[in-house]
């Protein structure tokens, strides 16, 4: 998208929508003016490839950013090699199914810490478990396509800032981290993200430890969350009052580094609240 540094988009189609597909889905999208759709592949990955590649053209024409959320039901940490086998499994058929709709990154959830005695063990397990879904991106000759650990909102969940960077960094390629503002907030139990500083910390942190491409577009999720004790408990829209973090503050972090984003709604009014965020950003004089 040259030009702009900033794209906007709901988690999914958009709620506006009563019927219709992906394809349908972005060109709403688009003629809504935001420029960003996450594909929800959360309760499996079912799409054909004549429909995938459907997705790929209605993006290529109105030129909307495609990203793919990977099914929930992965673990990467988990102690049983069934359930680390079956988790390869799903990621390798939602990162072919990106292949083929071109989305650039495909979002996850790494693990759980649950059986480990350490943080250290779930993380070193969670990557050496990550390594035959970039053997398969590499001999399928897939290019363009990220897997994308996501950071996540529970204290029992793999997922910390410096933890996706060091999945993304021992991979070595076809890995790029998803930074996800609302789960960090709920995973500090509203402790971090509540100012521009922290945002551009964990910016610059990963632009350090990856290279500017890990940046360009840093791909990432708002909305505002409610957590409680052990982190996230549900999704708020920027409206409610009463929960965090604040968008503004967020936008200030893009800002103030100058990096290209992708930002993905997932507030329970998607697409309503991206057109709220874009707002803001041109309020704060970026986009
Ligand atoms: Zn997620």
């Amino acid at each position: 998208m040259p030009g702009r540094r900033m794209h906007f988009g709901p988690a999914g189609k958009p709620v506006s929508m009563k019927s219709g597909d992906y394809v349908k889905a972005i060109r709403v999208v688009a003629e809504m003016g935001l420029d960003a759709i996450e594909y929800e592949a959360v309760r499996g990955v079912r799409i054909s490839e004549s429909k995938a590649r459907a997705i790929r053209e209605a993006a290529e024409e109105h030129g909307v950013i495609v990203s793919m959320h990977a099914p929930y039901y992965l673990n990467f940490a988990a102690l049983s090699d069934e359930t680390r086998r079956k988790s390869v499994e799903r990621l390798r058929a939602a990162v072919r199914a990106a292949s083929w709709m071109g989305a650039y990154a495909v979002v996850f959830h790494p693990g759980y810490y649950k059986g480990h005695e350490s943080r250290e063990s779930a993380l070193r397990l969670t990557i050496e478990s990550l390594q035959p879904v970039i053997e398969f991106i590499d001999a399928e000759g897939i290019r363009g396509v990220w897997i994308a650990p996501e950071t996540t909102g529970k204290s029992s969940q793999v997922g910390s800032v410096e933890e996706v960077v060091e999945i993304c960094r021992s991979l070595g390629k076809h890995c790029r981290p998803a930074v996800d503002w609302a789960h960090l907030y709920a995973r500090s139990e509203g402790g971090f993200v509540t100012s521009t500083d922290q945002v551009i910390k964990v910016i610059e942190y990963i632009e350090k430890e990856l290279g500017t491409w890990a940046v360009k577009p840093l791909h990432t999720h708002f909305s505002k969350i409610e957590y409680g004790r052990g982190g996230e408990r549900e999704h708020h829209t920027l409206g409610e009052e009463g929960y965090g973090p604040d968008w503004r503050t967020v936008c200030r972090g893009y800002r103030e580094t100058g990096i290209e984003g992708v930002v993905i709604s997932e507030s329970p009014i998607l697409e309503k609240d991206a057109l709220l965020m874009k707002k803001i950003c041109v309020e704060e004089g970026y986009t």
